[in-house]
């Protein structure tokens, strides 16, 4: 699950990582007091207004930026608020902004120029630990610093068991150039940052860029937090963060209804039971011309009810041309299954695309002819082969 920044910014404060002060916005109206809260708080005159949705590359699509007084802080936030942002990281319609964090000016001038770096801290699942990535060159695309400049990439693996030893955070602040009191501020910020990704169960944490203020102080300016959904049962205050208008629609009725759904780019719908078996089905797909429109675990309990919720999923993608049933009738057995497509089928009415039914398992023969005698338009098939002729025909 994503965070947005604002959000992810608060969960980092309150393990004591210090980042750039902001107030979440929802209108022009809002963001104009949280920018008068700010200034009596911080003393900032400079406020940035930054988009937030679930994706990376909001400056370059113009969802970050600059305001110098209060009726700049009103137009910005006015222009930013509503509009559909599109940045290297989403779609070409791009993300619809709802509300904007108001945050304080930090690259004001001083004794020093401010400087940008880069540090995640993220799983390594070949080695079993946790690694904290980081780099002088913040600010910019880490994928480009990491093909032009892999030297300027740096890796220190953490052992989950002791968590970040001193030596390992005053070894970071060395490698990125730091001396004085910038040097101390990096090591309590890495050392607070580990403690954060570890205690909230997170899966990524990427802050860019962190930033050392021209008083030489280490501050998070961006925050990219991806928690493990699967311990959010341990996070009940971290799961009601989430923001389904953030999610791909179709993927979150798919969830309420149980099933295990993630949306994709192809023509055939696919519903099938079993992890493996769906991603065998899609290769099958391929194989036969076509591309998958979703992956779709029905899970071990495929009936009349659980089918139609299936069916009505899948045929919300446009995209759909034809749909396969891909079904092992192991536990459940192939005629209940036969019956529960027939049957949701019949209680749909109106589907327009071909469907391809292969029940393999107990009651197979029974089940292809309860199919193939049910008087509806759809395909039996036994054979995985036979299937994926059969696909390819009607998408021909
Ligand atoms: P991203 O583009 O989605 O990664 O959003 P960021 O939060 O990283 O912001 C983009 C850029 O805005 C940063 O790299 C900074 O250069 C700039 N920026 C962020 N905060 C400030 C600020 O307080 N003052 C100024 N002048 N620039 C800022
Ligand atoms: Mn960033």
């Amino acid at each position: 699950m994503n965070l947005h920044e604002y959000q992810g910014k608060e969960l980092l404060s309150s393990f004591g990582v210090r980042i750039q002060r902001g107030i979440v916005a929802q209108s022009a109206k809002e963001a104009v007091d949280a920018a008068k809260q700010l200034t009596e708080e911080t003393g900032t005159g400079w406020h940035v207004i930054k988009a937030q949705v679930h994706a990376g590359g909001r400056g370059k699509g113009g969802g970050v930026k600059l305001a110098k007084n209060l009726q700049e802080v009103e137009e910005i936030a006015g222009q930013i608020i509503g509009m559909d942002l599109v940045t290297p990281q989403t779609s070409a319609e791009g993300k619809r902004v709802h509300q904007v964090l108001v945050a304080e000016d930090v690259y004001y001038p001083g004794e020093s120029e401010p400087d940008e770096f880069y540090i995640s801290v993220l799983l390594n699942r070949a080695t079993g630990k946790n690694m904290i990535v980081y780099s002088t060159e913040g600010g910019m695309d880490i994928e480009t610093v990491a093909e032009e400049t892999p030297d300027l990439i740096h890796n220190e693996e953490i052992d989950p068991s002791t968590g970040i030893l001193p030596f390992q955070a005053r070894r970071i602040a060395f490698n990125l150039g730091l001396s004085g009191l910038a040097f101390k501020e990096m090591t309590k910020f890495v050392t607070a940052l580990y403690t954060a990704y570890d205690k909230s169960d997170a899966s990524l944490f990427e802050i860019n860029p962190v930033l050392k203020t021209s008083d030489s102080k280490i501050m998070a300016v961006d925050a990219k937090v991806t928690l493990d959904a699967n311990a959010l049962y341990r996070h009940k205050d971290l799961a009601e963060l989430r923001d389904l208008r953030e999610e791909n629609q179709i993927e979150v009725e798919a969830g309420a209804l149980g099933l295990n759904y993630v949306d994709l780019d192809g023509n055939v719908g696919c519903m099938v039971n079993g992890a493996g078996l769906a991603m065998a089905t899609m290769d099958l797909i391929k194989q036969a011309g076509g591309e998958p429109a979703n992956f779709l675990d029905v899970g071990g309990t495929a009936d009349a009810a659980r089918v139609e919720a299936a069916f009505k999923i899948i045929l919300k993608d446009p995209a759909v041309k034809a749909i396969l049933i891909n079904i092992f009738g192991g536990i459940v057995r192939c005629d209940r299954v036969a019956q529960g497509v027939i049957d949701a089928y019949k209680n749909m009415g109106n589907i327009s695309v071909p469907i391809i039914v292969r029940l393999q398992g107990t009651n197979a023969d029974i089940a292809k002819e309860l199919i193939d005698n049910s008087g509806l338009d759809v395909m039996s098939a036994t054979e995985f082969q036979e299937a994926a002729d059969k696909v390819q025909t009607v998408l021909a």
